[in-house]
């Protein structure tokens, strides 16, 4: 059985780092996590979403027999001729011409129908003539022309789809050809959403203006659920270190991961660096990446713990940037990297060495990527302004307009 515990010195950071480059981070996120799900079986036609456990090889070839790709007449094409007597009756798809079409003669054959002993080669209706009984041909004909070979798109046996892949629409009906009722699939990764701060409160008509509105909590439990994963609301703790015990406590037995935010930088408030490290195994991880400030990762009795930013366009951002690609392969998926797409800026910008920089932005209706007005990390309102994230790499850059930039649109991050 595999042993699907991680282990508890898995965040741990090379010595000596100090700001952690994102490629970094994320190779060593990488090297450190593994799935932690279990797995179930289920009928294909419930499994949309689910992450495959196994390969799965086809039950039946597609097609499972030779059949025809159009509506015409079929014969043998070693007997070609310019006209060929008709057999009586016809093959059609579900309806099989069950006996031989003699040499030298032609059959009426439709769509999908097998093609019948005799028969190797099909003209489509509209190059064809038909009067008393003869077919005439009006084109040219090539051997073996308009059929479909037994097992062409997938052979019996053969790996229809690989473990780790995360079934869509198209997978259901690809099974589904190939005969595959069920499959092997990993449970859905449980991941619970906690927000900390005495500042929170729940959304509300009369609330003081030094309130703020859990904003972080909603969202992060929104992603989750888009990632495929069963998403776990632990609510909302305050500043204050038993009550964060406590509902760690409880994750542990409900959750299999915990996503938290706030609270996480050090800083004289941070009860959650505090807790995890004192009780737990911290390790915090200062990445050289904006918007973002420190990841706390941390392991809570077995549990891994992602401490993101408390800020939501931070949190946001290193929800997507880190949190996605983990979360995926503790749910027994591929380590993911987000597609993105060179574009011309719309935009001015200079940066300067040492921090990768992830910009709102979209496209413009010629095609160009503009960002939002501003970068201010509160400025909330951007993240639904835009469409994607610009990413500038680490290194020093100086961006003119129509210089290229790389985009990765919000679908790239299934969402
Ligand atoms: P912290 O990391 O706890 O210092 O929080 C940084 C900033 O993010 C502060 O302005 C917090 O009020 C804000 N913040 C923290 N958690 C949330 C949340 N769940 N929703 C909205 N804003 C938050
Ligand atoms: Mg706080």
């Amino acid at each position: 059985m595999r042993d699907d515990k991680l282990a508890n010195d898995c965040f741990a950071l090379p010595p000596g780092v100090d700001w952690t480059p994102v490629d970094t981070a994320l190779e060593a996120l990488r090297a450190a996590l593994k799935p932690v799900v279990k797995t179930e079986r289920m009928t294909v036609a419930d499994a949309l979403g689910r992450c495959l456990a196994t390969d799965v090889p086809a039950a039946r070839a597609n097609p499972p027999a030779p059949n025809s790709a159009i509506d015409g007449y079929g014969f043998a094409y070693a007997s070609v001729a310019e006209t060929l007597p008709l057999v009586d009756g016809r093959a059609a798809a579900g309806g099989a011409f069950e006996g031989t079409v003699p040499t030298g003669h032609a059959i009426r054959i439709l769509t999908g129908a097998v093609l019948p002993e005799g028969v190797d080669t099909v003209v489509m209706q509209e190059e064809c003539e038909v009067s008393a009984g003869v077919v005439r041909f009006l084109a040219k004909v090539k051997p073996g022309q308009n059929t479909r070979e037994a097992g062409e798109d997938v052979k019996q046996g053969a790996t229809a789809l690989t473990a780790g892949h995360v079934l869509r629409a198209q997978d259901i009906a690809l099974l589904t050809a190939l005969g595959v009722p069920e499959v092997d699939v990993f449970n859905r990764l449980r991941v619970g959403v906690l927000s900390t701060g005495d500042e929170l409160v729940a959304p509300a008509a009369e609330v003081s203006s030094d309130r703020t509105f859990d904003a972080n909590r909603p969202m992060l439990l929104a992603l989750a659920s888009r990632w495929g994963c069963a998403a776990v609301d632990l609510g909302h703790v305050g500043d204050d270190r038993d009550a964060l015990r406590a509902c760690l406590n409880e994750a542990r037995d409900i959750c299999d991961v915990v996503l938290t935010s706030g609270g996480a930088s050090g800083g004289d408030e941070d009860h959650v660096s505090a807790l995890l490290s004192g009780e737990g195994v911290l390790t915090h991880w200062r990445i050289a990446i904006k918007p973002g400030r420190p990841l706390a990762l941390a392991m809570w009795d077995g549990m891994p713990v992602f401490g993101l930013p408390g800020n939501p366009v931070a949190a946001f951002v290193c929800a997507l940037i880190f949190a996605r690609p983990s979360l995926s392969l503790m749910a027994g998926g591929a380590w993911l990297q987000p597609q993105g797409f060179a574009l011309p800026a719309a935009f001015e910008k200079s940066k300067k060495r040492g921090r990768r920089e992830f910009l709102r932005a979209r496209l413009t209706p010629q095609g160009q990527v503009e960002v939002f007005a501003s970068e201010g990390s509160g400025r909330i309102s951007g993240l639904s302004w835009a469409d994607g994230l610009v990413e500038l790499e680490d290194g020093a850059r100086d961006v003119k307009r129509g210089d290229l930039v790389r985009y990765i649109p919000f679908g790239s991050f299934s969402m």
